[in-house]
C-alpha cells in the first residue's frame, strides 16, 4: 500500500513514526528559541518532500516544513529563516509550501532536475509574491564532486545570507549527495558536508548569535548516513568528527539492525575521486542563478 502514486509505502504504525518527526523539529525549534540551546540536531528530520497535502518521495509528513511554518507563521518567533538544502535531490515540498513566504528565504542545492527526482529546482523558479526572490536553486550536475559543491555553496549562501539576514538558519543535511550512495550522482565526499555545517555555523554566530538547526534527510547507504550524521553532530557540538577506528559497540550493533557489514573507519575528510564536471558547468549555475536573482555573487576565484 503506497501513500502516494507508488514512492511512499505505508506500514502499521507509519503515522505515529511520521509524527514523532515532527515533533523532533517542533522540539529543535523550541528549545533554540527558549534559548535552551543554540544549536538543534535532528538527524531524523528533514523530510522535505511532502507536501501540504500529500505525502511524497519517502516523506510522510514534512516535519522542517511544519516547523518553518510555526516559526513565520501567525504568533511565530520569526519574521526571516533562512532555509538551506543540501539534499541530492530538490526539497520540493519545503519549497513550494513557502513560495510566496517573504519570511522564508529558501536556498536549495540539489542534482539538477533532469537528471533526479522530483524534476524540480530550476534556477528560474524564484518564488512569488511576498516571496518573489527569495527562492533559489542551485542545480548542480551529475559528478558535481567537492570542488564544485565548494565552489558554489561558498559563493552563492554568504552572499544571500547576509543580504537576507536571517533570525534563525535551517539546514536539510540529507547525506545522498555523497558519493557512496545508490540514488544520486553528485560524487561528495565527507568533507563538503562538513564544509556546509560549518560554513552555517560561522554565518549563524555572525547574523543571528548563532541559531542553527541542522536535520537529516536522504541517505540510502546505511553505512554513510550514519558516519555522516555522526560527524555532523560533532561538529555541531564544536567539536572536530573523529578520524580512525569506529567503536567496536557501535559496529557490532550496526551488523545486527542492518544485517550488512559494518563501516570499519570514520569518514575520510580528503576530497572524492576525480569526477569533477568542468569548472565552466558550475560557473554557468551560479551566473544563471545571480542573473535569475539580479544578485552579483564573488567570483569563483575568490572563494578557491
Ligand atoms: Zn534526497
Amino acid at each position: 500500500m503506497f501513500l502516494d502514486s507508488g514512492d511512499t509505502p505505508s506500514f502499521p504504525g507509519c503515522g505515529a513514526a511520521a509524527s514523532r518527526i515532527v515533533g523532533g523539529a517542533i522540539a529543535s525549534l523550541e528549545s533554540v528559541r527558549v534559548g535552551r540551546a543554540r544549536r538543534a540536531f535532528h538527524p531524523a528530520g528533514g523530510l522535505h518532500h511532502a507536501h501540504r497535502s500529500r505525502a511524497a518521495g519517502f516523506c510522510i509528513f514534512n516535519d522542517v516544513g511544519v516547523a518553518l511554518a510555526l516559526a513565520t507563521g501567525p504568533g511565530g518567533a520569526y519574521r526571516r529563516v533562512a532555509y538551506v538544502d543540501i539534499d541530492a535531490h530538490h526539497g520540493d515540498g519545503v519549497m513550494y509550501g513557502f513560495f510566496d513566504s517573504g519570511r522564508v528565504l529558501d536556498i536549495d542545492f540539489h542534482q539538477d532536475g533532469r537528471t533526479l527526482f522530483p524534476g524540480t529546482g530550476a534556477v528560474e523558479e524564484t518564488g512569488q509574491g511576498d516571496g518573489a526572490g527569495l527562492k533559489a536553486n542551485v542545480p548542480l550536475p551529475p559528478g558535481t564532486g567537492d570542488r564544485g559543491f565548494a565552489s558554489a555553496f561558498l559563493r552563492v549562501v554568504p552572499t544571500l545570507l547576509r543580504s537576507y539576514r536571517p533570525e534563525i538558519i535551517v539546514l536539510q543535511h540529507g547525506v545522498d549527495g555523497h558519493f557512496g550512495d545508490p540514488l544520486a550522482r553528485l560524487r561528495y565526499s565527507a568533507s563538503s558536508f562538513s564544509l556546509a555545517v560549518g560554513t552555517l555555523m560561522a554565518l549563524a554566530e555572525e547574523l543571528c548569535q548563532g541559531r542553527l538547526i541542522v536535520t537529516g534527510g536522504g541517505g540510502y547507504n546505511p553505512r554513510n548516513v550514519a558516519r555522516l550524521l555522526a560527524a555532523c553532530g560533532f561538529l555541531l557540538s564544536g567539536q572536530y568528527p573523529p578520524e580512525g577506528a569506529l567503536p567496536g559497540a557501535w559496529r557490532a550493533r550496526f551488523e545486527v539492525e542492518t544485517g550488512g557489514r559494518a563501516p570499519a573507519n570514520w569518514p575520510n575528510l580528503r576530497p572524492a575521486p576525480a569526477g569533477d564536471p568542468s569548472p565552466r558547468a558550475i560557473r554557468n549555475v551560479v551566473r544563471a542563478l545571480s542573473e535569475e536573482l539580479g544578485v552579483k555573487f564573488p567570483s569563483a576565484r575568490t572563494v578557491r
